[in-house]
């Protein structure tokens, strides 16, 4: 996967391009989520990489080989900063590439988003929905938990919506099936396409 979080040495808090995405995900919500939550998993990684014999890999690795507390918040820094790459107020609509891929893997992009809707509604717990491509470029849909991305199955990472509680419980306390049928509404293809 190509590389969005520079190791040098300390990994740095990813920017947020927003402050709130329109009735989507409010201004509440991100400074909770992006300046509270993420800001934990990147201080705790910063301090738990040094002497890990990890310290020089690129994130995605990390993640590979890491265990315990250091893969958790090694993988919920890639993971959050994936997510919070991916929207934008005014985003850019599906490209013909990526359309193609979707509708020959799933029908229809209509499918593709009940399917993964569906998977992110029916993870029990907290973790993430992820769209990923695999070593033959097929695309799928994989559920993971708490703080795993697909990296680790040797899965290239496209698209992921968060289901933690903490993404969502303030603008839609526990309607998360509304929460990721709003999602689509910001998601920025270019960017998802751009990790082809
Ligand atoms: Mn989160």
């Amino acid at each position: 996967m190509k590389d969005i979080m520079p190791n040098n040495g300390q990994f740095a808090m990813p920017t947020l391009p927003y402050e709130a995405l329109g009735k989507v995900i409010s201004k509440e919500t991100l400074s909770f989520h992006h300046g509270k939550h993420l800001k934990a998993y990147v201080d705790n990684l910063n301090k738990m990489l040094p002497g890990s014999g990890l310290e020089n890999l690129p994130l995605s690795e990390v993640i590979c080989k890491a265990e315990g507390g250091l893969f958790n918040n090694a993988g919920q820094v890639l993971n959050h900063a994936m997510y919070f790459e991916q929207f934008a107020n005014n985003p850019k609509p599906m490209g013909g590439k990526m359309k193609a891929l979707i509708e020959r893997d799933f029908g229809s992009v209509e499918d593709f988003k009940k399917e993964f809707e569906a998977k992110g509604a029916t993870l029990f717990g907290s973790g993430w929905v992820w769209l990923s491509a695999d070593k033959d470029g097929k695309l799928v849909i994989t559920q993971q938990k708490n703080a795993e991305n697909p990296v680790t199955m040797g899965l290239t990472p496209l698209l992921t919506f968060d289901v933690w509680e903490h993404a969502y419980y303030l603008d839609y306390q526990n309607r998360r099936a509304d929460y990721l049928a709003a999602l689509w509404q910001i998601v920025d293809w270019q960017v998802v396409e751009g990790r082809l």
